[in-house]
């Protein structure tokens, strides 16, 4: 990297590439140990903002953000969802999430949770750089591992650093400075992408329910009293130009069946989201860690992406902590981190894989598949055992 000049140059103890939710809960959790940390972020407050994800919080999830008294408004505006539907062809069961394991899910958008934690964040005062460009990490095997990129203003700056975290999403530049021969990507595509809308309209349902039909799958989720979210099954090169709002609805009614009447309204979103499986190991290198969408991607039917992202950065504060006090020790407790967020990874990619597979039908599903999935459907639901499953799961495990 070539030299700039002082000023343009920041000293923290740690670097963090993306300001989504793992870059920006791992900087606020740091600075509550005393560790300075500093973040540079391609996109703009307003562009991340205004990105409708996820939806659906874990129990543990939720306790980070009251924990972290970054005075989030999970708990007063957020809504608790103690249960779930399932849905097949029509026939609709209740997963008491509460009465089965103790905990629930809460429905608070990503967008609030981003809002909540950039808030705290500049409480802090903490440095952030947003709509950066040509960002790069050199160093990694050095003690002063180096961020470099351009800000807003066209200026050439440097953040040096003890330890780099890569939050850069599902794109990950981080991920890919794991040289070839240690880093193993494993990596599965699904046949099927999702269809996704936001609509005008009040809640169809107070709960989120996933339903399948020979149609396909759908689901109906909420955002707020007047804006509903809605998804269905589609050809993942579809063009979501291509369909009419009624052809939309009418499709997620089909899947519904008539147990449920669909509240439509105007379509203010529509987008088709991929589904894909990823996971990196390891999730350190040198003086580089990974977390969340950076080192792992699941598709969304479990609902895993962002509650993983906060587990990643639950299990690495502590071991950052560990590192930066001995640095000369070398990076084992960096790679106890890997080990351990790797361990929590692979259930949700099981369980993310499960739900999905069982809740959508494949090009290529004959009369047995289909038949199949309804006796897995029905051992799932009937049974407390089943429901418990599904819930300690969904919930995010004890
Ligand atoms: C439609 C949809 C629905 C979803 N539903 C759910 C759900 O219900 N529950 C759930 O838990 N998860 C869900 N997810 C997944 C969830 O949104 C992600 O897992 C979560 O955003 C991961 O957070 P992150 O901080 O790791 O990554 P991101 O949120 O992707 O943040 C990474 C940030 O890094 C920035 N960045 C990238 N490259 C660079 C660079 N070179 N320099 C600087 N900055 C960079 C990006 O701009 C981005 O802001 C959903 C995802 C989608 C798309």
């Amino acid at each position: 990297m070539p030299a700039v000049s002082p000023e343009n140059v920041s000293t923290v103890d740690v670097g963090i590439v993306g300001g989504g939710p793992a870059g920006l809960m791992s900087a606020i959790l740091l600075a509550r140990r005393g560790i300075s940390a500093a973040v540079v972020e391609q996109r703009s407050q307003d562009e991340i903002r205004t990105t409708h994800r996820a939806g659906i919080l874990e129990a543990g999830t939720v306790n980070m953000l009251v924990e972290a008294e970054i005075g989030s408004r999970v708990l007063s505006e957020g809504h608790e969802h103690t249960g779930t539907i399932l849905s097949f062809e029509g026939e609709q069961v209740r997963i008491p999430l509460k009465d089965s394991v103790g905990r629930s899910v809460w429905l608070y958008p990503q967008n609030e949770v981003f809002t909540d934690l950039a808030a705290a964040w500049q409480r802090e005062d903490g440095e952030i750089h947003w709509s950066v460009r040509e960002t790069s990490v050199s160093g990694l095997e050095s003690a002063t591992p180096t961020i470099g990129f351009t800000d807003e203003q066209g200026r050439d700056r440097r953040i040096r650093a003890k330890l780099i975290i890569g939050a850069d999403g599902s794109r990950s530049m981080c991920r890919r400075l794991i040289p070839d021969e240690v880093r193993t990507d494993y990596f599965t595509e699904y046949p099927y992408a999702w269809f996704g809308i936001l609509c005008q309209a009040p809640p169809t349902s107070p709960e989120l329910i996933y339903a399948n039909s020979p149609d396909g799958f759908a689901l109906i989720s909420q955002r707020s009293a007047t804006v509903q979210r809605m998804y269905f099954q589609c050809e993942p090169g579809t063009d979501p130009e291509d369909w009419e709002d009624d052809a939309i609805f009418d499709r997620i009614q089909r899947v519904l069946g008539p147990a449920t009447e669909l509240k439509r309204g105007p379509i203010i979103s529509r987008t088709v989201l991929p589904f894909r499986s990823y996971v990196c190991e390891p999730l350190t290198y040198g003086r580089l860690a990974l977390a969340g969408d950076a080192g792992h991607t699941v598709p969304p039917t479990g609902a895993k992406g962002l509650n993983l992202a906060f587990t990643d950065v639950k299990a690495l504060i502590p071991r950052i902590e560990e590192f930066l006090a001995a640095p000369e020790s070398g990076t084992a407790p960096l790679e106890k981190y890997s080990k351990t967020a790797l361990d929590r990874v692979w259930k949700a990619q099981n369980f993310s894989y499960w739900a999905t597979s069982l809740m959508h039908n494949r090009p290529d599903d004959d009369a047995f598949a289909y038949r199949r999935r309804r006796g897995e459907f029905d051992a799932i639901t009937g049974s407390p055992q089943g429901r418990a499953y599904f819930a300690d799961a969904y919930t995010g495990w004890a």
